[in-house]
């Protein structure tokens, strides 16, 4: 059984596919999420298909495996038997090997509240949320006059410095400099303010200062106001607060995007409770260095909730999935001994804006252009589905030569950010009552706008 269908899921089924066993694959969503690319859903650039194949299609010749629906519950490592429940009810599945990569989740180190008001990017549903409420602060905007209520809508705070975070704030600011300006009337798109803050003093603090200076110099030349040392303390539908060394400051945003932290997924506390582990602040469990539970060498914990000390990316998760799936295979062909998992690092990358990268391999450190071209071919070769690295590449030549973001359709659920801006126009415009009350005359005929 291996549960969950992301880097460390699929790769380990795929790597099981001359093997000897059934595999049954477990996940609660039916597709592969390719995270990497979900904040290009969340700005218009790519289709949620696209960074998603369903998980049943990628494994329809792998006819070893049956990929089942469901939310893996429990566990029981005595009896070897995984709980799922989906709206079928609960399901029982034995297994004599156990691969779990449930990932992990966004963190907001306690304040929970912030959820609600910054989602994060970890899934399809929070990318077409991000993406309503972008693309639904602009419409706002187009349509109240100048003044702090259209300030609000035309800044955009996100939060984490990471790779995610700068990514984010890079496609926000072209689609502000470059996508929009043409398609609004009222509004100067490219007046947005784009901030991006974080506690730590350096974009990229993963990387080595060269890289990460050149990527905030970058995101400084696209407009973004980089603000570093500057832990968020408080949010609400209109702000966000920082505290930095000149004490705390409040940005009025309707639009926050959350990218920093992640906690493993609660099954990993659940694995180490039923095996005597521990866990770690993040909450992933620590393993043995063949990736087995303590004391369970027939379960395997790979990826971001597995405390390996390696980095929460995709290449520890397909190298992990893989390393376990090699296991499996020995052990079931009855061939002795089991070396280490050892992985090998491929470097590190991240992109800035269009051309604009940052690569990390070995000791080479290669900014700009040429980094540019290196994550888009990494990032194609780890697409999963030739449709999808064909279609993949023509949006991208779309959005990057022409400057168009061709995926902008947004859900009613979504188009006015479900819970934030649906707040915002209530409280924000009884609030400032005079800047809706002012309606704006509808310059082709003449009649006044329908208040909001
Ligand atoms: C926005 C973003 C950008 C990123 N960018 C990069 C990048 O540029 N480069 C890089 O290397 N890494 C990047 N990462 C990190 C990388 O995506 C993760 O390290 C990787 O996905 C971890 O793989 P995993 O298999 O452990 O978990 P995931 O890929 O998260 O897969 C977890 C799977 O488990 C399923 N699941 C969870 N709980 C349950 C349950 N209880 N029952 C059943 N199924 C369950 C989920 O539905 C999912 O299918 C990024 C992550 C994010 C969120």
């Amino acid at each position: 059984v291996v549960v969950g269908s992301g880097f460390g899921g699929l790769f380990a089924v795929r790597a099981l596919r001359r093997a000897p066993v059934d595999v049954t694959l477990l996940a609660r969503t039916t597709q592969h999420l390719f995270q990497p690319l979900l904040y290009q859903v969340a700005t218009g650039i790519l289709s949620p298909g696209e960074v998603a194949p369903v998980t049943r299609e990628v494994l329809q010749r792998q006819h070893n495996a049956t990929v089942l629906l469901g939310d893996v519950v429990d566990v029981d490592l005595d009896r070897r038997t995984v709980v799922s429940q989906s709206l079928a009810g609960a399901l029982v599945t034995p297994y004599d090997h156990l691969v779990v990569a449930a990932g992990s989740s966004q963190s907001y180190f306690g304040d929970e509240e912030f959820a609600r008001l910054a989602p994060g990017l970890k899934s399809i549903d929070d990318a077409l949320e991000v993406r309503g409420r972008i693309f639904g602060a602009f419409e706002l905007a187009e349509r109240v006059p100048v003044g702090a209520l259209r300030d609000r809508l035309m800044t955009f705070v996100v939060v984490g410095a990471g790779p995610t975070g700068v990514e984010m704030a890079g496609q926000i600011a072209e689609l502000a400099q470059r996508a929009l300006p043409r398609q609004f009337r009222r509004i100067d798109t490219r007046r947005s303010r784009i901030v991006l803050v974080d506690a730590a003093h350096a974009v990229l603090p993963g990387m080595p200062s060269r890289l990460s200076g050149a990527a905030e110099r970058r995101l400084r030349r696209l407009g973004v106001e980089v603000l570093l040392g500057a832990p968020v303390v408080s949010m609400d539908e209109r702000s966000v607060t920082v505290v930095t060394g000149a004490g705390s400051r409040t940005i009025p945003a309707a639009t926050k995007v959350w990218a920093a932290g992640v906690s493993a997924s609660p099954l990993a506390a659940l694995l180490a409770d039923r095996a005597g582990a521990s866990v770690d602040a993040a909450g992933r469990v620590a393993v043995e260095p063949d990736l087995s539970l303590p004391g369970h060498p027939e379960v395997f914990v790979v990826g971001d909730m597995a405390a390996t000390g390696l980095p929460g990316v995709a290449q520890v998760a397909i190298q992990g999935g893989r390393y376990a799936a090699e296991q499996i295979d020995r052990s079931v062909r009855c061939l002795p001994g089991r070396r280490p998992f050892h992985y090998r690092d491929k470097g590190t990358l991240a992109t800035v804006s269009r051309f604009s990268a940052v690569a990390w391999v070995g000791r080479l450190q290669v900014t700009g252009f040429v980094a540019w071209l290196l994550w888009l071919a990494v990032h194609l070769f780890y697409l999963i589905g030739f449709k999808n690295r064909v279609s993949t590449l023509m949006h991208w030549a779309v959005t990057f030569v022409g400057g168009s973001r061709a995926e902008r359709a947004v859900t009613s659920q979504q188009v006015l950010g479900r819970v934030a801006l649906q707040r915002l126009e209530e409280r924000g415009l009884s609030v400032d009552g005079v800047e809706n009350v002012e309606s704006v005359d509808d310059p082709r005929d003449g009649r006044p706008a329908q208040p909001a």
